[in-house]
Parts: C-alpha cells; sequence; structure tokens
C-alpha cells in the first residue's frame, strides 16, 4: 500500500511527464492559433462587414469554431504558463534537496560523499591544467573537552567560528568539507613544484586557529593537527592517486601528527604505511592476546634502602605474544587503553597477581598501576574491592600507583575513588611523581600513601654533578607533607648511596635485577624462606567458593 503511495508520488514528481504535458498543452495551443489563422482570416472580415450592416453574418458553424479556438489559446497559453512555473519551482526544490545532500547543516561545507565528488572533479580539471592537488585532513584536539565542559550549541557555534575563519584563508578553487563531528578536510589545486605555498597555507591557518574563539560568553581555545597528501612528489613528479587514495594517505599523516603530539602538521610518507599496518598488527593482537590470556604479570622487588629488607613487588605487565614476542607495557598499555580494553586487560593481569601474592609471605605488599583511563569510571574503587574480596587478597596488602596524568581530569571524582579505596585498606601512590602537574595544593589535599620519584630525577644522580638538589627538594617536599618516598630506576650501587644518603625509604630498580616473572619470583621467596604456606586462612574461602563454584557448573 505504502509502496503505490510512493510510486505514485514520485511518478507525480517525474520531470518527465511533466514535461510530457507541457509539450501536449504547447501543441494544443500552437494548433488553435494555427485554426485561429486559418478560420479566422475567413470568418473575421465577414464578422466585421456584417457588424456594420454590410453583408450576410458569418457561417455560425465557423462563427463557433473561431470562439472555441480563442478559448483553446488562452487554455493553452494558461496551462504553458502554469507548468513552466511549476518546473521552475520544482527545479529549485531539486537544488536546494541536493545541496542539503551534499553538505553539513551545520557549517555549511561539503560532506563527506560531496567531497569525494568535489575533489574528482578538483583532480581531472588539476591535471588538465598541469596543476597538482594537495588534499588536506584537519581534526581538532580538543573538541570533545570544549563540548564537554560548555554543551553542544557553544561546541557548535565554535565550529561554525572556525569554518569561517578556514574559508576565509582558502584559495577560491579550494573546498572546505566537514567529515565528521570534528573533522574537517580541504583540497586545492597548486602550482607543480611550490608545495611550500601549502605549507604556508597551513602555517597561517594554525596561526589563526590558535587566536581565542569568543562564542556564548566563554572563550575557548583549540588546537588542531593536520595530515596532508598530494598527487605530486616533492620533486614535482607526478604521482597520481585517486581521491579515496588521497584522503587514506592524509589521514594517515593525520593519524602520525597526533601521535607526534598533535598541534602539528605532517605530508604523508610511505613510512606511515607501515606505522599504520604495525599499529593494526598491534589492535588485533592485543584482541586476540587478551582472549588467549598472553598478558603476564612480571615482579620488580621493593627494597627498604636502610635495612635492604624485601617489602614488596610491583607488578608490571608484560605481553607474550606469539607474533612479536615479549612487548613491553609502553608499546601496548596506550594502544590498549585507546582501543577500551585497559579495563579488562587490567583485570586479567590482577587476577594472576593476587593469585600470586597469595602464596607469598603475608607481609609482602603488591603494587599494581592503575591507569588514567580506568579511573574514569566511577565504579573503578567498588569493582576492584568486589575483586579482592573474590580473590581473598587483603587491602591492607595493595598498593596501587596513579600518575599524575590522572589528576587533571576529573579531580572530584578521583578523590572519591582514592577515598573509598583507602576506607577499606588499600594504599594509594603518586607515581612518576616530578613529571606531571600535580601541585603543591593537590598533594596537599588529597589522601596519598606515597610519592614515588620519577626515574628520570634518580638516574641523574648518576653524574657525582647530578641533579642531587632537585632529589633532595623532592624528597624535602615529600617530608614536609608527611608523605613516605620510593625512588624508583636505581640502577647502581653509586645512586644507592647518594639515596641512602638522602635518607630515602624505599627503593627499586635494576640494581636489585630486573623484572621477574611469577615463577622466578616463587624461587627467590623460597630461597629466603619467605614463601607462605599455602592455603592461608585468606586463601581458604576462594577455594571454597571456587569448589562451590565447580560444582555448580558441572
Ligand atoms: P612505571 O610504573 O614507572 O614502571 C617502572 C618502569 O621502569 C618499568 O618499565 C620497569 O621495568 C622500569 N625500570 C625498573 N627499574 C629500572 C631501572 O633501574 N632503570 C630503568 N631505566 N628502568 C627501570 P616497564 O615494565 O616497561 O613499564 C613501563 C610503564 O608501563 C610503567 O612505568 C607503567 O607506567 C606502565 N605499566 C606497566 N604495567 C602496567 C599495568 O599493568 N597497567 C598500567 N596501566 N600500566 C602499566
Ligand atoms: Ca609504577
Ligand atoms: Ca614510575
Amino acid at each position: 500500500m505504502q509502496e503505490t503511495t510512493a510510486l505514485t508520488h514520485h511518478d507525480d514528481d517525474n520531470p518527465m511527464h511533466t514535461a510530457e504535458r507541457d509539450v501536449v498543452a504547447l501543441g494544443i495551443a500552437a494548433a488553435a492559433i494555427l485554426l485561429l489563422v486559418a478560420t479566422g482570416g475567413a470568418v473575421v472580415p465577414g464578422a466585421v462587414l456584417s457588424l456594420f450592416g454590410e453583408g450576410e453574418a458569418p457561417d455560425r458553424l465557423l462563427a463557433s469554431a473561431l470562439l472555441l479556438n480563442i478559448a483553446l489559446i488562452i487554455f493553452g497559453w494558461r496551462r504553458y504558463r502554469e507548468l513552466t512555473h511549476e518546473i521552475a519551482e520544482r527545479r529549485r526544490a531539486e537544488d536546494h534537496a541536493r545541496l542539503l545532500a551534499a553538505t553539513d547543516p551545520l557549517t555549511h561545507c561539503l560532506n563527506r560523499r560531496a567531497m569525494i565528488e568535489a575533489t574528482e572533479r578538483l583532480r581531472a580539471r588539476a591535471a588538465m591544467q598541469g596543476e597538482a592537488l594537495a588534499y588536506c585532513m584537519i581534526d581538532l584536539d580538543n573538541f570533545k573537552q570544549i563540548n564537554d565542559m560548555y554543551g553542544h550549541a557553544c561546541g557548535d557555534a565554535v565550529l561554525v567560528a572556525l569554518c569561517d575563519r578556514m574559508r576565509a584563508l582558502l584559495p577560491r578553487e579550494a573546498r572546505l568539507a566537514r567529515l565528521g563531528g570534528d573533522e574537517f578536510a580541504f583540497v586545492m589545486p597548486y602550482d607543480v613544484g611550490q608545495q611550500d605555498r601549502v605549507d604556508d597555507l597551513v602555517i597561517r591557518l594554525f596561526a589563526s586557529i590558535a587566536e581565542p574563539f569568543a562564542e556564548r560568553d566563554v572563550t575557548v581555545e583549540l588546537s588542531v593537527s593536520i595530515g596532508l597528501a598530494t598527487d605530486h612528489d616533492a620533486e614535482g613528479e607526478p604521482a597520481p592517486a585517486d581521491a579515496p587514495t588521497l584522503m587514506h594517505r592524509a589521514d594517515m599523516a593525520l593519524y602520525h601528527a597526533k601521535k607526534q603530539g598533535r598541534n602539528r602538521h605532517f605530508w604523508f610518507e610511505a613510512s606511515m604505511e607501515n606505522e599504520l599496518r604495525f599499529r593494526n598488527q598491534l589492535e588485533t593482537g592485543i584482541r586476540r592476546g587478551l582472549a588467549a590470556g598472553e598478558f603476564v604479570p612480571y615482579y620488580e622487588q621493593q627494597i627498604d634502602i636502610d635495612t635492604g629488607e624485601l617489602v614488596g613487588f610491583e607488578m608490571l605487565a608484560r605481553w607474550q605474544s606469539e607474533q612479536l614476542g615479549l612487548v613491553s607495557p609502553e608499546i601496548f598499555i596506550p594502544v590498549a587503553e585507546e582501543m577500551g580494553l585497559i579495563a579488562p586487560l587490567s583485570e586479567q593481569l590482577m587476577d594472576r597477581a593476587f593469585a600470586d601474592a597469595r602464596e607469598w609471605d603475608d607481609r609482602l605488599t603488591l603494587s599494581i598501576n592503575i591507569s588514567p583511563v580506568q579511573l574514569r569510571d566511577p565504579w573503578f574503587a567498588q569493582q576492584l574491592l568486589k575483586k579482592l574480596v573474590a580473590a581473598g587478597f587483603p587491602p591492607q596488602r595493595l598498593e596501587i600507583e596513579i600518575t599524575e596524568s590522572c589528576l587533571h581530569e576529573n579531580i572530584g571524582m578521583v578523590r572519591t575513588q582514592i577515598t573509598s579505596l583507602r576506607n577499606q585498606g588499600v594504599k594509594v601512590s603518586l607515581d612518576d611523581f616530578g613529571t606531571g602537574y600535580a601541585s603543591l595544593e593537590q598533594l596537599r589535599n588529597l589522601p596519598f600513601d606515597r610519592l614515588k620519584i620519577d626515574r628520570s630525577f634518580i638516574t641523574e644522580l648518576r653524574e657525582p654533578a647530578g641533579r642531587m638538589r632537585l632529589v633532595d627538594a623532592i624528597i624535602s617536599l615529600g617530608r614536609g607533607l608527611d608523605l613516605p618516598l620510593t625512588a624508583e630506576g636505581v640502577e647502581n650501587e653509586e645512586i644507592l648511596a647518594a639515596l641512602r644518603e638522602m635518607g630515602c625509604l624505599k627503593a627499586q630498580g635494576y640494581v636489585y635485577g630486573m623484572p621477574e616473572t611469577a615463577e622466578e619470583v616463587r624461587q627467590r621467596l623460597a630461597a629466603c624462606g619467605r614463601l607462605g604456606v599455602a592455603p592461608r586462612a585468606t586463601g581458604g574461602p576462594r577455594h571454597l567458593g571456587d569448589d562451590r563454584a565447580q560444582a555448580a557448573a558441572s
């Protein structure tokens, strides 16, 4: 039923039908005019004469035909006028619809689909005129924060203003498009060998965008990353590429620019393709590795510097990848964070680490690193505590390490999470202290249990005139705040001696050996009689629970 209506409607709209009717109306009018000329010639003079009483009245039939003729001409003409008007209206509506389909309603830039067509057209024209073509992808670095902080209406206003600024700088032949929420692109021809002109334009774009935007009573600052691709190489030789290829290459260059720290631009190079391929390989690998349990905990000793006693271990993640071998967390953690997989990855590692650490002497602590992404989840603390209960691991033995970058996210939520963990006995340390943004105010107000001095400061103690005073100052700061300290990255005896003089409390680093597997730790502890006799009281309930769960499952 609906289909028929849609069909009729469509039929009615068909310009071909309108045109046909148009032609018929015009034909009728033309035939009527011809008839008028033929019959009018014979009838009109007779009629005029009879009107003045000179001659016979014209034949009635002929006179009627004449009148009918005139009526037909009027009808035909009116119909013709109506139809041309209708067609003009329709054409306008079609143009409007086409415009809507091709542009982004907010900024009136082209949309993604129209951009492909526009690029192909410009490409053909540039090729004919012996010009080169540059395709430029622009991505806003911080748009999400603006939306979150000031609302979508403000975000929209900023986007519109941004487009105005870009349009003002682009050459007339350029085409500007909005490809997605905060992703833009433009394509423009340029003279072969003058790629630096495009660079100049991009630099002016950066400068213009860097000016603050004052929209809806707020002032916001934007930064963008830019990736470029061209169909000519640096020497000006043609390197033909169709629109989708150019777009893809500019995208890869943009990705590279983001990775290099944002707010910069790069031209596509072939090596970027490998970079992206590696990244894709990592992503699939991480997904597969997570399912196959390839992520394993390694442990680094933490030593009391005064007594030389082993006090605990920091768990450090490793990926035993089938294809890539042993992969460092510095490679896979950031990717897992971006993929949204850091929480399940971390949980898998914690499960193993709690099981491992339950077998150790129960005075030994376990430190685990928590990503800022995990802290964004309001249920993080609850879930961690639940996990501890399920694993039968005493919260007093657990220490979590968070980095300073957590502190400039949502400080209120971070405080809530830290507080609820501490209420249950979990300790919280501030990792990599000195490299980030923690203010004295935050240090005073956030309930940390410990500061870990970043290893970049500690390594510099190697040189006699190194940053001794800086480390000294950090230690005094910790003392002033009443916070115990750990020095990480202690690589040799000289550093250890220097730290001992400063009275640092805990230390960890290669001087005590490389991070070890669970089995190596077991052997180390067994050798010094610090392997707990399993299962201990805390472990008991879990085994019972396990048995019950197993029984229920079978
Ligand atoms: P981090 O928390 O600062 O961990 C210390 C890093 O320094 C470890 O690198 C460790 O192997 C290394 N290290 C230890 N002693 C020395 C030394 O004497 N000299 C030098 N040069 N380096 C030393 P690793 O294991 O590659 O971990 C790197 C980072 O990855 C860690 O830095 C931590 O931020 C992150 N990470 C590791 N495991 C996890 C995890 O399970 N979750 C999260 N979110 N991050 C993790
Ligand atoms: Ca750490
Ligand atoms: Ca650290």
